[in-house]
């Protein structure tokens, strides 16, 4: 099989460094990479502006109606577009996080996705999120569920949103990976979880290089 139609599912919970090795792996193998928590966060992004609540039925119609969220890989950078405006420099706080997995916990805002990242991950791509092995690319060639331990989690995404100017304590990104780590493990639709063919990688004591490594080995085992 080409490189180029290789399509690869990185799953994992919040925090244990998803984007960046999928930005890594696909520029190791030519594949462009899919960030999927950046298009819900896309949506949140959208209901915060609106004022509407993804608890409530009629705002989500709103919220869903007119709406596009898309997606472009330019020179190793994913960025995100919410109506055509390019909103990847918004994406990163700790409310449009928040909001995002209250949008990932609705069905059909979770249906509306689905075509999106389908799309998206056609001609090959590197794509992460929390349910892309499981539900959006079963059919994938290689599946990776990647883990950290919560400390080791927050620590990252403290640094992570450090790194960018956010002002944000150890403490509010430890809550933060915690309370989407229960969110997203006991929602009903497509609740985080490993797909049984999925490889599981714990990268506590790992870095970053070492991650992306593992994973090309993996590939070039399972796809001759
Ligand atoms: O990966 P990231 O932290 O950017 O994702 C934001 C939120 O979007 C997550 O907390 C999760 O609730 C949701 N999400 C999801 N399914 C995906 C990707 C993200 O439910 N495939």
């Amino acid at each position: 099989m080409e490189s180029k139609d290789i399509v690869i599912a990185i799953d994992g919970p919040s925090g244990v460094g998803k984007t960046t090795v999928a930005r890594m792996v696909a520029d190791r193998l030519g594949l462009k990479a899919v960030s999927t928590g950046a298009l819900y966060r896309a949506v949140a992004l959208h209901f915060l502006r609106r004022g509407l609540s993804p608890e409530n039925p009629e705002d989500v119609k709103k919220g869903l109606k007119d709406l596009n969220v898309h997606q472009e890989y330019i020179n190793g950078e994913i960025r995100t577009f919410l109506n055509g405006e390019d909103v990847t420099d918004s994406l990163d706080t700790v409310e449009v996080s928040d909001m995002a997995s209250r949008v990932a916990a609705v069905k059909d805002v979770r249906e509306f996705l689905l075509d999106v990242q389908r799309r998206l991950a056609e001609g090959g791509a590197v794509v992460e999120g929390r349910d892309i092995g499981t539900v959006v690319l079963p059919d994938a060639d290689v599946k990776i569920f990647l883990d950290a331990s919560t400390g080791e989690r927050a620590r990252r995404r403290y640094e992570q949103l450090r790194a960018e100017g956010v002002n944000v304590s150890y403490e509010q990104a430890l809550e933060d990976v915690k309370s989407r780590d229960i969110r997203d493990s006991s929602r009903t639709v497509a609740p985080l979880r490993r797909a049984e063919d999925a490889i599981y990688v714990d990268t506590t004591h790992l870095t970053v290089e070492e991650v992306v490594n593992r994973i090309i080995k993996i590939v070039r085992e399972l796809v001759p």
